[in-house]
């Protein structure tokens, strides 16, 4: 884990997500905003209440595939949080969430967890939208392919 040295004045940023299966839309989006923060945290959600045993494997697995993905980038770090995506950037001093847009559905459903972890937390969301190759890629339908026994590895980093 990288951490914030004195004299790097740029803030600390949390990309939160599901992350299932983490594709290159999402690479893409950690390599483009990374530069701009002294740390940038990808989290990866769940639900302590509900996970089980197999899915918490299924994540740590997920953590290891993504730290593999991003061991070039020093001041990027993957970790799991359960919880208020907010307070999970308060507990990391993260003033920024970061999110990818690739459509108008997309913006929609940002553009209102924008609004309110602003209104609840003082958080702003910086929004990257997403690179034309990758506009049509989600890890839903990486993991329909994928049950399907089709080759999903050109999607994935
Ligand atoms: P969540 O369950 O929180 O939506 P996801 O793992 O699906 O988590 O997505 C995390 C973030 O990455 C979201 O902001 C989503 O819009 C963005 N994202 C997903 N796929 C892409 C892509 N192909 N290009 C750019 N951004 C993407």
């Amino acid at each position: 884990m990288t951490h914030k040295s004195a004299d790097d004045n740029r803030p600390v940023a949390l990309f939160p997500g599901s992350f299932n299966p983490f594709t290159l839309g999402h690479l893409s989006i950690v390599e483009r905003c990374a530069p701009l923060f002294s740390r940038l945290v990808i989290a990866v959600g769940y639900n302590k209440d509900k996970a089980t045993a197999e899915e918490m494997a299924n994540i740590d697995e997920r953590i290891i595939k993504i730290q593999k993905a991003t061991i070039n980038m020093p001041n990027v770090s993957v970790q799991k949080y359960s919880g208020l995506t907010v307070d999970e950037a308060k507990t990391l001093g993260a003033t920024f969430i970061v999110r990818g847009v690739r459509d108008v559905a997309d913006f929609e459903y940002e553009r209102r967890m924008a609004d309110v972890n602003r209104a609840i937390a003082g958080i702003e969301t910086l929004l990257f939208f997403t690179l034309p190759q990758y506009s049509s890629l989600s890890s839903s339908m990486v993991r329909e392919l994928e049950y399907f026994g089709h080759d999903v590895s050109q999607f994935l980093p």
